[in-house]
């Protein structure tokens, strides 16, 4: 069998949002790089660098010396093609939740593509709405529903470890098949889609509801092609025009 392709695991990025204890940032470090994961993003961490982080780390102080920093997690994501939220709850905001298997099977899959990412919430809140408004996808580990959440870096180490698990049992992954937009495609197509919505008067910027979540929620249960993307910001760009066009048409000739 040839061997399994270690730019894969290179392109599946742990990111972990709004960490409190920088202890926990160390051990997520120690986890990723005891199965091969080096691509660590911090998004707002509370505190770092720390010398608890450099301990808790232990050997795997160059993981976390490589860690960037983003202070949003749409930066974080902006060059992703796949990002799934990993959380004990929370199933409303996003419609699909998968296995930890499932979800590294998709992950290695994409990761042929370009870079993907496992997104970790804060110790005590864990993921907010607005985070996993950015995930097209939800990872649940099945823990005893009596008590289900894992220590921070303990729910690392159970993905990281099912990622090696997968990408051990097999040399090539089914390609996508298309090529998916990013991150930062997708967050730029909501942004369209709302001001589009409020120039036709579909959306009241004063009183939105909850239809851009709504809205999210439907592209988050597809894979939006970049081509896809491009279309629909295409209509969009024609109904504004269209409406623009409409404004200045005096009524009645
Ligand atoms: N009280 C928080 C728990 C946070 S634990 C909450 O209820 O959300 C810190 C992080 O570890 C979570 O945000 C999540 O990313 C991960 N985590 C812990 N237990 C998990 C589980 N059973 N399934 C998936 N992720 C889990």
């Amino acid at each position: 069998m040839t061997q399994p392709n270690p730019q894969l695991l290179a392109n599946i990025r742990i990111v972990l949002a709004r960490t409190s204890h920088p202890g926990n940032i160390g051990a997520a470090a120690r986890a990723m790089k005891t199965m091969g994961l080096t691509d660590l993003v911090l998004v707002d961490p509370a505190v770092f660098p720390n010398s608890q982080a450099d301990a808790m780390a232990s050997g795997a102080v160059d993981v976390l010396a490589g860690a960037r920093v983003y202070p949003t997690l749409a930066e974080a994501l902006a060059d992703t093609r796949l990002a799934l939220g990993v959380s004990a709850r929370r199933r409303d905001i996003v419609a699909e939740v998968l296995t930890p298997p499932e979800a590294s099977a998709r992950l290695l899959g994409e990761a042929q593509a370009g870079p993907v990412a496992l997104v970790f919430g804060n110790e005590t809140s864990g993921l907010s709405n607005e985070e996993l408004s950015l995930c097209q996808g939800l990872v649940t580990i099945p823990a005893n529903p009596e008590y289900s959440s894992l220590n921070l870096a303990a729910a690392v180490q159970v993905l990281c470890y099912e990622i090696r698990q997968a990408w051990l049992g097999r040399a090539s992954w089914p390609q996508p098949g298309f090529e998916s937009a990013t991150g930062e495609e997708i967050e730029n197509l909501y942004t369209h889609l709302e001001t589009a919505l409020a120039e036709l008067e579909f959306l009241n910027p004063g009183s939105p509801g909850k239809l851009m979540l709504k809205l999210r929620r439907l592209f988050s249960r597809t894979r939006l092609a970049k081509e896809e993307v491009n279309i629909l910001r295409g209509i969009l760009t024609a109904a504004q025009v269209a409406k623009r066009a409409a404004g200045t048409v005096p009524r009645n000739g």
